[in-house]
């Protein structure tokens, strides 16, 4: 069969080596020229890709059964995995400490020795759609046909936005960050830790995340409402210094003694939380020929770092479907069913838990009038410990957001006490406005002139 796919990101990239693994002749097709042989890979149109990543175990999972030459490119480029003794089962790698742009380094590198797979730059401006079905692709002006057309164009892509159904759940979760990315100086050991990944605190109105990566690099974020205009001012570099020297935890982690900058302060880009259905723009439930992966259908917020877990467990279900002697034309329609069941929750569950932070970040209250969060679940179990027989699951994503619903009435009656999850000391949003303003006022040459 004739693949072609839009983008060559970690979903393009991953189902493309897989099924050229499988005897397809496979184009991925990308605006990116890849990296550069040295120099920063500036990567436009993925406005994450300079942002603090994650990974979750199931990326090396997934990796590890499709495309393991990638997993070992990724692991001699340096990603490091975190071992978890489990009782009864042993080691595990539990999750991986790698910078985003490490993680598409191994994956485009990789991609070059896969037979029957060929990455071409170009713009795809339009999939072509004729008798019926989709034939192919309209790339920079030329045509490519092909019997089955991947759409693996992340959140932002458009290219097949003539044929697909817009998206309806979802929109913009009402938080936005900024973060910064250093490195610890040689010997230096690393920070606070909250678990093996990151560090996280809570704040009356704001939320602060560092994340480790490889080889001492770190990302230190702080997460404020979108709303909240004076708190964007965090972007300069002189208040986000002022910002971290305050925050007990970021002083620690970002001490000139123990790390230094690498990249300037970078703003996020709007964060969304959305789920887009195969569905085509006639209503019709698939387009044949064409099936959608990855972000193109289902993107949540960072602040759990699922996406790249999310997008590698979509590729998984689809090779399955793929693999079995159904028409793969019409393969959209099962796999939007596996998504609806699969990955609608995970948008769902981003979307209550974002909403209600941000409404409480701005002063509301719990809400007890519907299902408590999930992130409200989990801090719950300070106060009753049974709540955590079931968190595991949930919390490394093998359980949907529903495998909860037994503890939340648990939950709910420690906050029908009172009781509340404390902030971590710190200022608080009043004080941190202050700090932010007055190092703006300190140094507003450097404000200028990063704005
Ligand atoms: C700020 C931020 C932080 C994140 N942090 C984490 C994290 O910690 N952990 C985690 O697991 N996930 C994280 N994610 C999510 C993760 O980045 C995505 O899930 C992942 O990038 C999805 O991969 P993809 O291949 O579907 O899309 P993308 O990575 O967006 O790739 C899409 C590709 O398509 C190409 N493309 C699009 N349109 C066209 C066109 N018309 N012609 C040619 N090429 C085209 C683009 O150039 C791009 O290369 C984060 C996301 C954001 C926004």
């Amino acid at each position: 069969m004739r693949i072609a796919v839009i983008g060559a990101g970690p979903a393009g990239l991953l189902l493309g080596a897989a099924l050229a693994r499988r005897g397809h002749g496979v184009v991925a097709v990308d605006r990116d020229p890849g990296p550069p042989v040295t120099g920063r890979w500036e990567r436009h149109g993925v406005m994450q890709f300079h942002h603090a990543h994650g990974f979750r175990a199931q990326v090396a999972e997934v990796l590890a059964e499709q495309w393991p030459q990638a997993l070992t490119t990724w692991m001699a480029l340096g990603a490091e995995p975190i071992v978890f003794d489990l009782p009864g089962v042993g080691p595990v790698a539990g999750a991986y400490r790698s910078r985003r742009d490490t993680f598409e380094r191994a994956l485009r590198a990789t991609s070059l020795d896969v037979p029957g797979l060929s990455v071409r730059r170009g713009h795809v401006d339009d999939v072509l759609f004729w008798g019926g079905r989709v034939r192919g692709l309209l790339v920079d002006g030329s045509r490519l046909e092909a019997d089955l057309v991947v759409d693996a164009s992340g959140r932002s892509g458009r290219a097949a936005d003539g044929l697909r159904a817009p998206s309806t759940v979802g929109g913009p979760c009402g938080m936005a960050y900024v973060d910064r990315q250093y490195r610890l100086r040689a010997g230096a050991e690393p920070g606070p830790m909250a678990n093996p990944l990151a560090w996280q605190a809570d704040f009356d109105g704001y939320q602060c995340i560092v994340f480790l990566h490889e080889r001492g690099y770190f990302s230190v974020l702080i997460v404020r409402p979108t709303a909240d205009a004076a708190l964007k001012d965090l972007r300069h570099r002189g208040a986000f210094e002022a910002a971290c020297r305050a925050i007990p935890g970021l002083s620690e982690w970002t001490d000139p003694g123990r790390a230094a900058p690498v990249t300037e302060v970078v703003p996020g880009g709007p964060l969304r939380n959305v789920y887009r259905t195969q569905r085509g723009v006639d209503g019709s439930p698939v387009v044949p020929g064409l099936v959608s992966v990855g972000d193109s259908v289902a993107t949540t917020t960072p602040t759990f770092g699922r996406g790249v877990a999310t997008t590698f467990t979509q590729v998984r279900a689809l090779l399955e479907l793929l693999d079995s002697d159904r028409d793969p034309a019409l393969v959209g329609e099962p796999f939007e069913a596996w998504c609806e069941q699969n990955m609608l929750p995970w948008v769902l569950d981003h979307m209550q838990m974002d909403g209600e932070l941000v409404r409480r970040w701005e002063g509301g209250d719990v809400d007890l009038s519907r299902r408590l969060p999930s992130d409200l679940i989990l801090a719950a179990a300070a106060r009753d410990p049974r709540i955590n027989e079931v968190t595991p699951g949930y919390v490394g994503m093998y359980r949907l957001p529903s495998s909860l619903d037994p503890v939340e009435p648990l939950a709910r009656a420690v906050y029908e006490t009172g009781w509340r999850p404390p902030y971590s000391p710190g200022p608080g949003r009043g004080e941190l406005v202050e700090i932010v303003s007055a190092a703006i006022r300190r140094a507003p040459a450097v404000a200028a002139s990063s704005a």
